[in-house]
């Protein structure tokens, strides 16, 4: 293998899978690996597995021809605009359009306060770059969405979990896990939280305990970022008061059109007190100048013109059927000693294997059995999930959910009885 004498470094071949640069890496890239959901996606996107791993919103719902209309005429219309360089907190208009969404949360807010960015997971990028020095705590439900801990981690955060039930964070196990960190002199710079429709648990967060939360944390001193993506998309009744909207000197709010319209036009955007807000539009024109200015707009005339209300109702009915055709079926099918949790809303199902078991270690053989799911482990950072897993109901139709789980029953029937 040649070698670099000027850095004593062995230089790989081009075209080898060594990494030649793996010693000249900044400290953070070291926190970067690739999710495990990453590497499934290979694997599941082969038409006979019947994937329970992914949570991609099922687009095909939109009227796909409108949209498409919508965006000619966007460019014919307003092409000198919607071509051109935006403004770093986004498009004015369409951030009134985003607290007119947010009012059906509680919120009531200024378009002054809303940043847009790409998707909420570019939000969750620059909260936190502007707050997170290296070994700095965020606390988190455990389990909590993979993509924020890979940012998380990115930012060389150290996380710590949260314990959470059927009903959200425990405001007990909060408020002792603050305790124990602060006694322990632990820099503790946000509790990020999800707590409608969580991913991966599915679980919502009460409403006595979203003020328990609230009543902590702002005692504490603890800014709160809520996660909401999924917040529109309940199962039954009224959506849930946003945390937001009870505190809007303490808490930071993500939102997103991923789910709600798609997550192709990659618009979401936080809302913040004022000065992290003048943080977060620095931040946001370092990082890329502006949000693309065209799918803005796309999004603020989807808004306009199109019933989208209607629409969400429309994907919640979608995937209430789904969810109903995964829990009827884990009903029916599954062995004793796996539970699961049971979803009032978004994307996902949190299944506890009987003891014993490793979903990781299962994951193989459901593979081969031509199922997949995402393993519970990538959910935490403390090595724990082993016995868990994620549950999509998302995106397969119901027959193909029922097929997915019937899988998966046999393969862990199969498992317990080696
Ligand atoms: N937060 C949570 C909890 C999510 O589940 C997701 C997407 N899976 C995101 C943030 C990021 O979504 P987007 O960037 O598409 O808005």
């Amino acid at each position: 293998m040649p070698h670099d004498s000027d850095h004593g470094r062995t230089v790989a071949p081009q075209g080898s899978r060594i990494d030649a640069y793996v010693d000249r890496y900044a400290a953070r890239a070291t926190g970067m690996v690739a999710s495990e959901i990453r590497a499934l996606f290979a694997v599941a996107s082969r038409p006979e597995v019947v994937s329970l791993a992914g949570g991609m919103p099922y687009v095909t719902a939109l009227p796909l021809d409108v949209v498409g209309e919508l965006v000619a005429d966007l460019v014919s219309r307003r092409g000198p605009v919607a071509l051109q360089y935006g403004s770093g907190q986004g498009d004015p208009h369409l951030r009134e359009q985003i607290c007119d969404v947010m009012r059906l949360e509680g919120i009531d807010a200024g378009a002054d306060d809303v940043v847009v960015t790409v998707g909420s997971q570019q939000a969750l990028d620059l909260i936190t770059r502007i707050f997170i020095d290296p070994g700095d705590v965020v606390l988190a439900e455990g389990p909590s969405y993979v993509g924020a801990l890979g940012t998380f981690s990115a930012y060389q955060a150290k996380v710590v979990h949260v314990a959470m039930d059927d009903e959200g964070i425990v405001p007990e196990s909060l408020a002792q896990t603050i305790y124990a960190l602060r006694t322990a002199g632990a820099p503790i710079k946000f509790l990020y939280t999800i707590p409608t429709f969580q991913n991966p648990a599915g679980v919502t967060l009460n409403a006595a305990r979203r003020q328990q939360v609230l009543d902590i944390c702002q005692r504490a001193g603890i800014l709160v970022v809520e996660d909401n993506p999924y917040g529109l998309l309940g199962f039954d009744g009224e959506p849930m008061r946003a945390l937001r909207a009870d505190n809007a000197d303490g808490v930071v709010y993500l939102g997103s059109f991923s789910k709600t319209l798609a997550p192709g036009f990659r618009v979401g955007w936080a809302l913040a007190p004022h000065a992290i807000r003048d943080k977060l539009v620095l931040a946001m024109e370092s990082a890329v100048l502006s949000h693309s200015t065209f799918t803005q707009l796309a999004v603020g005339e989807y808004l306009s013109v199109q019933p989208w209300r209607e629409q969400i109702k429309t994907f919640r009915e979608l995937y209430r059927e789904r969810r109903d055709a995964m829990l009827t079926s884990l009903d029916a099918l599954m062995p004793t000693g796996m539970t699961w949790t049971r979803p009032r809303g978004g994307f996902f199902v949190w299944a506890t294997l009987p003891e014993g078991l490793d979903s990781k270690a299962l994951l193989p053989r459901a593979v081969a059995e031509r199922v997949a799911f995402v393993p519970g482990t990538g959910f935490y950072t403390d090595g724990g999930g082993t016995r868990n897993m994620r549950l999509s109901f998302c995106y397969p139709e119901p027959d193909r959910i029922r097929e997915g789980v019937r899988r998966l029953a046999g393969v862990i029937e199969q498992e317990l009885q080696l």
